[in-house]
């Protein structure tokens, strides 16, 4: 049998890149708007973006144009010199989150290690060298590097990689009295996921948001929101911290917000960035034209009220459609979770093996913490795609016979 140019995909990538991954079988080629194609020409309804990242679908016209024009005309400077556009991203999104400075990088991970680093740096700076601190939840997920890994409570990711950053303690999400008695003269800050995404699409409670933030009123603490997956309009709302009424001191968006571009950013108020002097942090990549382009034409589009509208319209529909489904597969299936197009469905079996199975019926959803799959469609779906999701799910659900456990 002569190979497909998939498996000489497949093996190329077995014998040389770093086995880190468990992929699934098929090889994307090619995308438009909420779908892909496979190098079999078989297509695919993407309800994971790429984990929440191609925010407003595949191949977007805008995006596309503004990234090829930025690339043709300047790519990168460093940081040794100015360009015009991180004033220009950073002014959208002062405006746009209340938060008065950016730092840019270029993932989630590395957004989360320069909140890290303000955090303890604003206390440094305080003359409170003893506030190294940072307690953080349980089930959460911050990223990879050795800081949000250490503020990553999973033990399957932490402990082969110990001894992490000291000083970390985790309380239960909703526990607010475990909360307060962690925080001692020794925490810098407390670093919260507002809807736990790796963990299982989990939101935080109105209560415990709102204990959450008095709590660092009253000790003058940092609260650091990770809003790497929920942020940049997932949710209905520009950041999920908006449906609770509360800010955070520093925040960390990536994902979604360069629309598949890599780009991250930490955001923080004016008091909570005053210890970043110069010197303190920096990225060779960060920060770059190409980059902030594709951020603004992500923001150009994604914080609009009327795409914000759109968000949460279609946010209504697609949850209320799995919760009309679920009773008809009460074996398979127990609830839906989650805000906006940032939604779950708890299984009541593996959802790793279903998320397979959907797979091969061209439906694509990404498994979670707490067997539930999760379901992160591009921003841009309308009813059509809702519809065509959720029969496809449903047929399937008849038709899945729970694998016999291993
Ligand atoms: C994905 C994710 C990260 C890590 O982002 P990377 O870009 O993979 O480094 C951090 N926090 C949350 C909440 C995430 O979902």
């Amino acid at each position: 049998m002569t190979k497909t140019f998939a498996d000489q995909v497949r093996e190329t990538e077995a014998r040389h890149v770093l086995q880190t991954y468990k992929r699934a079988p098929i090889v994307l080629v090619r995308g438009q708007g909420p779908r892909v194609w496979d190098t079999e020409g078989k297509d695919y309804l993407d309800f994971t973006s790429g984990v929440g990242v191609a925010s407003l679908g595949h191949a977007n016209p805008g995006l596309a144009r503004v990234v090829a024009e930025q690339a043709s005309t300047l790519v990168h400077t460093s940081n040794l010199f100015f360009h015009p556009y991180q004033a220009e991203l950073s002014e959208k999104l002062a405006r746009l989150s209340g938060l008065d400075r950016a730092f840019f990088c270029n993932s989630g991970t590395e957004a989360m290690e320069a909140c890290l680093k303000f955090a303890r740096r604003y206390w440094y700076t305080k003359g409170e060298r003893q506030r190294t601190g940072f307690v953080a939840l349980t089930r959460a997920f911050h990223g990879r590097t050795f800081g949000s890994l250490s503020v990553t409570a999973d033990p399957h990711y932490r402990e082969p990689f110990e001894p992490l950053v000291p000083g970390v303690t985790f309380v239960d999400p909703g526990d607010t009295d475990a909360l307060a008695a962690a925080v001692t003269d020794r925490t810098a800050a407390v670093v919260v996921e507002p809807i736990q995404g790796e963990g299982g699409i989990r939101p935080a409670s109105q209560e415990f948001m709102k204990g959450l933030r008095a709590l660092c009123d009253e000790h003058d603490l940092m609260l650091v929101l990770d809003e790497v997956q929920c942020g940049v309009a997932r949710t209905g709302k520009l950041y999920a911290h908006e449906h609770y009424g509360i800010t955070p001191d520093i925040l960390a968006t990536a994902k979604g917000i360069g629309g598949g571009f890599p780009l991250g950013a930490c955001l923080a108020t004016e008091n909570a960035a005053s210890g970043m002097v110069i010197g303190t942090h920096g990225s060779t990549f960060g920060g770059n034209p190409l980059a902030m382009a594709a951020g603004m034409a992500v923001l150009d589009i994604a914080a609009t009220p009327e795409f914000l509208n759109h968000v949460q319209q279609m946010g209504e529909r697609l949850r209320a459609a799995l919760e009309q489904m679920i009773p008809n597969h009460d074996q398979l299936f127990d609830s839906v979770r989650g805000m906006g197009l940032m939604l779950g469905v708890k299984m009541k079996s593996d959802s790793r093996a279903f998320v397979g199975y959907l797979r091969e019926r061209g439906l694509l959803t990404v498994a979670a913490g707490d067997n539930v799959f999760r379901v992160l469609p591009p921003l841009i779906i309308e009813e059509s795609h809702i519809r065509e999701f959720v029969d496809g799910l449903s047929a399937a659900a008849a038709d899945y016979e729970v694998p016999a456990a291993a």
